[in-house]
């Protein structure tokens, strides 16, 4: 029997624990609870039903705040600890979790403090906080027992509370008592129609088939004279799986009276003694009954689960230690390590970004796009047929040989007509470099973004990004001005063979035009000639170039991008202090709030595991 009392005392420590450390369930954070996995009593109930009158009873002592409208406006987890009877007297008082080690033997003073540490959550606002009050009872006059006291169920706003208040407390008692650990203890008052019971509604709704729910039925010393609640005690009325108990509470008078609790307790025994109606379940009815049986089903209960419980930690344990692992442990404090910790993130960057050129991941590709479609493309729509069509030409190389050029060839016509078609050749290679410096800042993103190590420091994120896109814009200035140059040389100098050819060429021409036509027709076929040669020249240049941008934007950018994509910012970097670099390596505050929060579970799981090894598990 040792091992089953120690069983309720092991569930009130763990209870005790989750409280600290923040799990009273329902609390929405995305985080195992063991609360939830844990059996309690919650006292469930509408208005002045009785529930604190219950409580009170079975503690044995007056300590709950009393008043009109709601006046339980927080749960209140209430541990009762059974103590053996000492010859010093003082083995009873109350012990609140908020206030550790101080020890209440007033219970006038219990009661304020309850009042006061309500208003401390939820201000004078009068509003309801499901963030439970903690209560340690330790007497040799109780049996072990969690109880959880919530808010009582009401229709109405009072006290200026807002409307919503009646389904918020709804909603906060619902969040109790639907867990299947739950076990609810549903107070109906006697003199009120058991149909309309706010209790057994809900206990309806969340256990329907009454395995969870102790029926217990207060205020039957004011039911109308000759009625009784004879079809509601013996399980008429509303079948449950565990018998309804009976209650008399101390009516408002005898509070007025301060009539003694234990007073209250033998008048209470002596009224179903003595009752006509109920004399044949006196053994079964009051208070202190309620609380034995409560204690002894608790017991049963806890017993089951252990195993289940026992299990559940072990495997939470092994989540939440591999969830910390990924979330990674703090950043360090001094800036040394931070300056390594930068260093490590950004090689880890690199590495990914490098994979993406290198095509070990999917987008450098598109570089070779560019070169092998784009580029081609974008040479062959150049608009050369209307730069060298006869009316341009003939225009060119009139007003750059005079009149009369068909006479000989026209060496500045040329010149010119080739210098106008070579400008045109800016524009793809511009579009070239910028094309793939764009691919290349695609990759940056992607990069940052698969690299798993930097996802908890946005700050570092964006620096890091912006270092990135930096030397991108200094490498794509870079590149320009080199294709640009490229196509700039071409102008520059006229690759000679090509003009010594020429003249031949032409005779060769001038031979299949015809000499015998008008001299009109021999000057249309002397420009036709001239535009064809130049165009061939082009063509033969835009074929270099087409080889040779490709190269200049390889070397410019993508080398660059390889080689020396972060030298500027690692020097940058160098040179931070401590401060700067803490800053850098703020965390995400929604992983820095997770990791404490899986760390405090952790915390509770642990303490749940090394209270469980301590106990002796005699009866295993
Ligand atoms: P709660 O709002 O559910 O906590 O209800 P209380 O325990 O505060 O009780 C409301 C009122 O009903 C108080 O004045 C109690 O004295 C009275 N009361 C509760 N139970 C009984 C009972 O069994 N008999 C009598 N006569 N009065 C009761
Ligand atoms: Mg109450």
């Amino acid at each position: 029997m040792a091992t089953m009392e120690s069983l309720i005392e092991l569930v009130n420590r763990i209870q005790r624990a989750c409280t600290v450390l923040g799990d009273y369930g329902g609390d929405g954070a995305d985080l195992p609870t063991l609360w939830e996995s844990l059996p309690s009593v919650a006292v469930v109930g509408g208005q002045s039903s009785g529930k604190s009158s219950v409580l009170e009873s079975i503690v044995g002592r007056d300590f709950l705040p009393r008043g009109s409208g709601i006046v339980t406006r927080r749960p209140l987890v209430l541990q009762l600890h059974k103590t053996v009877k000492t010859e010093s007297g003082n083995t009873e008082y109350g012990e609140f979790l908020h206030l550790p080690k101080r020890r209440f033997n007033d219970f006038s003073a219990v009661r304020r403090e309850i009042q006061e540490e309500t208003d401390r959550m939820t201000g004078k606002s009068k509003m309801i906080s499901p963030i439970p009050i903690h209560l340690s009872i330790y007497s040799p006059n109780v049996v072990n027992l969690t109880l959880i006291d919530l808010p009582g169920l009401t229709k109405v706003a009072v006290d200026g509370q807002p409307e919503s208040i009646v389904s918020d407390i709804e909603n906060m008692v619902r969040s109790y008592v639907e867990k299947p650990n739950s076990i609810i203890l549903a107070i109906s008052p006697a003199n009120q129609d058991i149909a309309t019971s706010d209790a057994i509604k809900l206990a309806r709704e969340v256990d329907p088939s009454g395995v969870r729910t102790f029926g217990v039925l207060t205020k039957l010393d004011l039911m109308d004279r000759g009625t009784n609640a004879l079809d509601v005690l013996e399980g008429r009325a509303y079948r449950l799986q565990h018998p309804w108990v009976g209650i008399v509470n101390r009516s408002q008078a005898d509070i007025n009276k301060n009539v003694n609790m234990l007073a209250a307790r033998n008048k209470e025994r002596d009224y179903f003694l003595s009752s006509t109606e109920y004399g044949h379940l006196a053994n079964k009815m009051g208070s202190e009954y309620l609380a034995k049986l409560l204690s002894k089903h608790l017991k049963l209960v806890i017993n089951e689960k252990i195993p289940n419980i026992i299990s559940l930690i072990n495997k939470t344990i092994y989540e939440l230690e591999r969830e910390m692992n990924q979330i990674g442990a703090p950043v360090a404090v001094d800036a040394g390590a931070q300056l390594y910790t930068l260093l490590e993130l950004c090689r880890a960057f690199d590495r990914i970004f490098k994979e993406h050129l290198d095509g070990g991941r999917p987008g450098g590709d598109r570089i070779y796009g560019v070169f092998d479609n784009q580029l081609p493309a974008a040479l062959r729509k150049l608009p050369f047929d209307r730069h060298l069509s006869l009316q341009n030409v003939r225009k060119i190389v009139s007003e750059a040989d005079g009149y009369q050029p068909h006479l000989i060839a026209p060496e500045q016509g040329y010149r010119r007509l080739i210098e106008g078609s070579l400008n045109y050749f800016r524009g793809p290679a511009e579009a070239s470099v910028d094309a793939v410096h764009f691919v290349l800042k695609e990759l940056v993103r992607k990069s940052i973004a698969e690299t798993e190590e930097l996802k908890r420091f946005p700050t570092f994120q964006a620096e890091l990004a912006a270092a990135c896109y930096a030397a991108l814009e200094r490498f794509r200035i870079d590149s320009r001005k080199t294709t640009i140059r490229l196509v700039d040389m071409e102008s520059s100098y006229l690759t000679v063979d090509f003009f010594r050819r020429l003249p031949v060429e032409m005779e060769k021409g001038d031979i299949s035009s015809g000499f015998s036509s008008s001299v009109d027709h021999f000057a249309e076929g002397h420009f036709r000639k001239i535009a064809s040669n130049v165009y061939s020249y082009i063509k033969m240049i835009m074929e270099n170039l087409r080889i040779s941008i490709p190269k200049a934007v390889v070397h410019c950018q993508v080398r660059e991008a390889k080689r020396s994509l972060l030298d500027y910012f690692y020097a940058h970097l160098g040179k931070k202090e401590g401060k700067q670099l803490a800053r850098l390596l703020d965390e995400d505050p929604a992983l820095m709030e997770r990791r404490k929060q899986c760390s405090k579970r952790l915390e509770l799981y642990k303490n749940a595991r090394d209270e469980i090894d301590s106990i002796s598990w005699s009866t295993r």
